[in-house]
């Protein structure tokens, strides 16, 4: 099972993926996630993809896609995975086609995560992350149990650098000229499923469901 998830920010990529990953059996591949643990680690990626990301800018994609291709090397991806946040031009997407095409592999479904604009401000400024796991909570929608505690691995949550409201508004605008065109990339292929994603986040989850298929052990 080979899955892209496309949505603007804040669509509930992150939080949809983790689901999805443990119902699946897939590897969660978070492109925001491996540059955030690059910059904590100050590796040379890290230090080179910082500045682009604290304002909100893409990575450039020679990088980004290196990266990407270095991860879906692992042994984890034999089976399939489920990418969030990549790809996020055309230029991605055409180098993951080659890429699969190389090993003759192809995607099983692009799923587009839908949420109007006015959704997503509130829904960014509210974010809290653990930098630990890089689960994804809301201080008013999907508050931790324990009051900035993360559920999973008990790290202390943080508000990400990235999520004020003019970052936020930033990154809004480079979906619409550099990720949008995805959407028909997909549908051109099709690949493209849409969920609405104004439900509450387990309704989201269940249309989800519906749409991968419900025999989730022989899917693999
Ligand atoms: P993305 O990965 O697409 O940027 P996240 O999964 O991090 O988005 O979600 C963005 C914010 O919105 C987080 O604070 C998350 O808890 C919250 N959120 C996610 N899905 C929903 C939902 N269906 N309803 C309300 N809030 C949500
Ligand atoms: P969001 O939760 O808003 O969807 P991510 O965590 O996926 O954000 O990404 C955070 C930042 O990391 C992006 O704003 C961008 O700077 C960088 N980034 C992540 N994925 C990519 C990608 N595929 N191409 C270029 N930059 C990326
Ligand atoms: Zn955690």
């Amino acid at each position: 099972m080979k899955i892209i998830l496309l949505g603007p920010p804040g669509a509930g990529k992150g939080t949809q993926a983790k689901s999805i990953s443990s119902r699946y059996s897939i590897p969660h591949i978070s492109t925001g996630d491996i540059f955030r643990k690059n910059i904590s680690e100050k590796t040379s990626l890290g230090i080179e993809a910082k500045n682009y990301i604290d304002n909100g800018q893409l990575v450039p994609d020679d990088l980004t896609i290196n990266m990407i291709k270095s991860r879906l090397e692992q042994e984890d991806c034999r089976n399939g995975f489920l990418l969030d946040g990549f790809p996020r031009t055309v230029i991605q997407a055409e180098a993951l086609d080659r890429y699969l095409k190389l090993k003759n592999e192809s995607l099983d479904t692009a799923l587009l995560i839908d949420v109007p604009r006015d959704f997503i401000l509130d829904r960014m400024t509210g974010r809290r992350v653990c930098p630990s796991c890089g689960a994804s909570y809301h201080i008013k929608y999907n508050p931790p149990m324990i009051l900035g505690k993360c559920n999973i691995c008990g790290s202390d949550i943080v508000q990400r650098k990235d999520d004020t409201e003019a970052t936020v508004r930033e990154r809004l605008d480079i979906y619409d000229s550099q990720t949008q065109p995805l959407i028909d990339y997909y549908r051109s292929k099709n690949l493209l499923s849409i969920v609405q994603g104004t439900k509450a986040i387990n309704e989201v989850f269940e249309s989800i469901c519906n749409i991968l298929g419900r025999d989730y052990n022989d899917n693999n």
